[in-house]
């Protein structure tokens, strides 16, 4: 028997940070009828990766309700008050909080929400009679509308795929891989958070003491987050919009070379390391296993050695390869997106121009509808909304905007008032022509 009968007006498949904002601004709507649906057990946050130290990259004020409903029950200043640590919380006079608040926080919202159903894989989505039928492998449901929010799967180097497994393996896997370091040479690979959380992490003897830990980085050096006020102009709806309005071919070679907004370690997780790193070298006695930092290095190749591997590296400052050996490779490769296969029923209406899904400015993704019946995809378009995408930074606003499309009235009430910088072509006099 299911909790979710009849036709629901929205589908959500996954129920991870995205599509949790859109549960959560849809519990104060009672007219919609929506269920997401999530194929885990409960509610977690990359549990793979919830490493001792991790803070996250966002304010805690950017949580899944905030920027478009402030008195929403589900504000991360509710479940502070709720939990009754709010004057505590305060006196750390910080909105960077720990991966692991961020991640308690949202399991409070996920536990309170009707809406939600766990252990519910979607299997395949089709479109029969005008409307989406989904399916797990026990149950179906009817639905006018979906929203895709199934997240990014690992990304790993081609090189590395014939050698996957115990000592060779995606960073995403290490809370449930526990891997024994001890006594191994490790190789980390991947010179972005993740990359510099499982250097620092490996050093310490998290996961037994190694005999050696190298790191190794394409970017040409071990780089910082850039967050500084103008770069998180990016991360506003007025510069998602702009960008979402430019020419495709544009787009590309923009979030290229934005990289560094959205992709580097931290300036405070860069100064704690380095101090460690210095202090262990050359002021304590503590022991530490010897190190090697390689960042401008691209691995290239990958072959079995004795009991290990020897990594082919391309050494992209001077021109050159190189060897590592190394017992167990851990690969700190990001994620990207990949068609999910619940959707291919429905592949030959969707258009898929360049390869990916296009997206409306709301977050539609373009297919052979009929009206009314609409698929939102969310951390599906980097391509087509820019380097704001992936990230939590506008996650309440997406998710609003995503509602006032499908309720057809503006519910949440989105328009900017003065910005700051002006992305859009001006064709107006200048501001001392419009003061006169
Ligand atoms: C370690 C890490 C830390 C990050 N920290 C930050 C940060 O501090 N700030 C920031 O802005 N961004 C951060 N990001 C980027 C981004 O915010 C996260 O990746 C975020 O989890 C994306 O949310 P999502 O809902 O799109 O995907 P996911 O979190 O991947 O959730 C997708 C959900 O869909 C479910 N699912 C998959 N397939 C199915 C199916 N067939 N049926 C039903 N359910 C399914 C999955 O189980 C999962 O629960 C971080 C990313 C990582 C990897």
């Amino acid at each position: 028997m299911t909790r979710f009968e009849g036709s629901l007006d929205l589908a959500g498949i996954g129920a991870g940070p995205f599509n949790l904002s859109l549960a959560a601004l849809l519990d104060g709507i009672p007219t919609c009828n929506a269920a997401f649906f999530d194929n885990k057990e409960q509610f977690s946050w990359h549990p793979g990766l919830m490493l001792p130290g991790a803070r996250m990259q966002t304010s805690c004020l950017k949580d899944l309700v905030t920027p478009v409903s402030p008195t929403s029950p589900w504000s991360f200043l509710n479940f502070l008050v709720s939990k009754g640590r709010f004057y505590d919380f305060m006196s750390l006079e910080s909105f960077v909080i720990s991966r692991q608040e961020f991640t308690e926080y949202m399991s409070w919202v996920a536990a309170g929400l009707q809406n939600l159903q766990f252990n519910s894989g979607i299997r395949e989505v089709s479109f029969e009679n005008g409307s989406f039928i989904l399916r797990t492998n026990d149950q179906s449901y009817t639905a006018n509308n979906l929203c895709l929010g199934t997240g990014k799967v690992p990304h790993l180097p081609e090189c590395t795929l014939p050698f996957t497994g115990e000592n060779c393996f995606h960073a995403s896997s290490l809370n449930n891989q526990k891997p024994s370091l001890t006594g191994k040479r490790v190789a980390v690979i991947g010179g972005g958070q993740t990359g510099a959380e499982v250097f620092m992490n490996s050093l310490n003897g998290l996961w037994g003491a190694p005999s050696e830990v190298v790191w190794v980085s394409r970017r040409s050096n071990f780089e910082p987050l850039d967050e500084s006020p103008f770069t998180n102009q990016f991360f506003t709806p007025a510069y998602v919009e702009a960008f979402h309005s430019i020419e495709s071919s544009r787009k590309r070679t923009i979030t290229d070379r934005q990289k560094l907004a959205s992709d580097g370690i931290t300036p405070s997780y860069l100064n704690l390391m380095y101090e460690e790193l210095y202090y262990r070298s050359y002021v304590e006695e503590a022991s530490m296993p010897p190190w090697n930092l390689l960042p401008d290095r691209t691995l290239c190749g990958m072959n079995k050695s004795g009991n290990g591997y020897q990594l082919e590296i391309s050494n992209n400052f001077q021109q050159g390869s190189e060897h590592i050996e190394a017992d167990c490779v851990i690969l700190c490769t990001g994620f990207e997106y990949k068609l999910p296969e619940y959707l291919e029923p429905l592949l030959p209406s969707i258009d898929l121009s360049e390869g990916n899904l296009q997206l409306g400015s709301n977050f539609q993704v373009q297919w052979d509808s009929p009206a009314n019946r609409n698929i939102y995809a969310v951390n599906a378009g980097l391509h087509s909304h820019g380097i704001a995408e992936p990230q939590l930074s506008l996650n309440a606003w997406r998710a609003a905007k995503i509602i006032n499309n499908l309720l057809d009235y503006e519910h949440f009430a989105l328009g900017h008032g003065r910005r700051l910088i002006e992305w859009e072509k001006q064709n107006k006099p200048s501001l001392s022509q419009n003061a006169a």
